[in-house]
């Protein structure tokens, strides 16, 4: 028996003997003492615990079945419905230098080349749009709106593709928001830009502290005054990392955002008339 590939394992803070073990293929959450982890990561682990495990789908027979098995869960979703959805990771490139990017060792100027750019144009379409299947993609990154080149070629191919295809093409950003200007989502807009996501770690003193440009003058002006522009153009989904030592900050960034307008309710009272 093995562990499952599909695993995060997290201390517990306040329990050092024990490992948080939170399954992404179960959405399931385990805690375990430290000696029968160890039992598991060496081969070791028997009896009950072995067999509680396989239960629970933290032990499992085979790592590559069960790989081919989330490969045709995947498959098989996929399969079922007429809207073919796709994380596309554009680049690892970014303006910004997060004490906490998980990208840090691997962030650089790296760009997805034009190739696989039209591998996965002809893909989408040959795989999905001729037959009928309406697409969304979510460019992401690094910051993807750094690679604002290769975002318009595909999404330009796309977008015409779906007009010969009778389907529809959309796209959505998961960008740090720095970049992303009025001028530009209305330059996107008609390219298939419906949404993005952009993160917001707190008010300007919490959220500079964690997310710096490069440079390390701090981003939550820049990212505001853009979040301000363009939240009656498309639906943004504002997200945050918060822990125990900056969540009390989280109010104070709700009043920012309230102050500048940027409310739940904006985009849908901007685009009611077009539900
Ligand atoms: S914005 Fe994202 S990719 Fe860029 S440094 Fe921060 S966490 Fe990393």
């Amino acid at each position: 028996m093995r562990l499952s590939r599909y695993l995060k394992i997290y201390p517990c803070p306040d329990q050092p003997d024990q490992s948080l073990l939170y399954s992404t293929k179960r959405s399931a959450l385990l805690q375990l003492p430290e000696a029968t982890l160890q039992a598991v990561l060496d081969g070791t682990v028997a009896g009950a615990d072995r067999d509680a495990l396989a239960r629970l789908g933290f032990l499992v027979p085979d790592a590559e079945a069960e790989r081919l098995e989330m490969r045709d869960i995947f498959v098989n979703a996929n399969k079922s419905r007429r809207q073919f959805n796709a994380v596309v990771v554009l680049n690892l490139d970014c303006n910004l230098a997060c004490g906490y990017c998980y990208e840090d060792n691997f962030r650089g100027n790296f760009y997805m080349s034009s190739d696989t750019a039209e591998l996965l144009v002809e893909t989408v379409i040959s795989g999905h749009m001729e037959k009928g299947h309406d697409a969304l993609l979510s460019f992401y990154g690094g910051e993807p709106l750094l690679g604002i080149g290769l975002i318009k070629d595909i999404a330009g191919r796309l977008l015409a593709a779906a007009a010969r295809t009778g389907t529809k093409f959309s796209f959505s950003l998961v960008t740090n928001g720095t970049l992303l200007t009025r001028e530009l989502v209305q330059e996107l807009k008609p390219l298939g830009l419906t949404g993005a996501k952009v993160t917001l770690d707190g008010p300007r003193e919490t959220h500079d502290a964690s997310r710096p440009f490069a440079s390390g003058s701090g981003s939550f002006d820049a990212i505001l005054d853009n979040v301000a522009q363009i939240c009656d153009l498309i639906r943004l989904n504002l997200g945050g990392n918060f822990t125990r030592e900056n969540y009390r900050s989280f109010p104070a960034l709700l009043d920012c955002l309230a102050a500048r307008g940027v409310t739940p309710t904006r985009w849908l009272k901007c685009n009611s008339r077009r539900l």
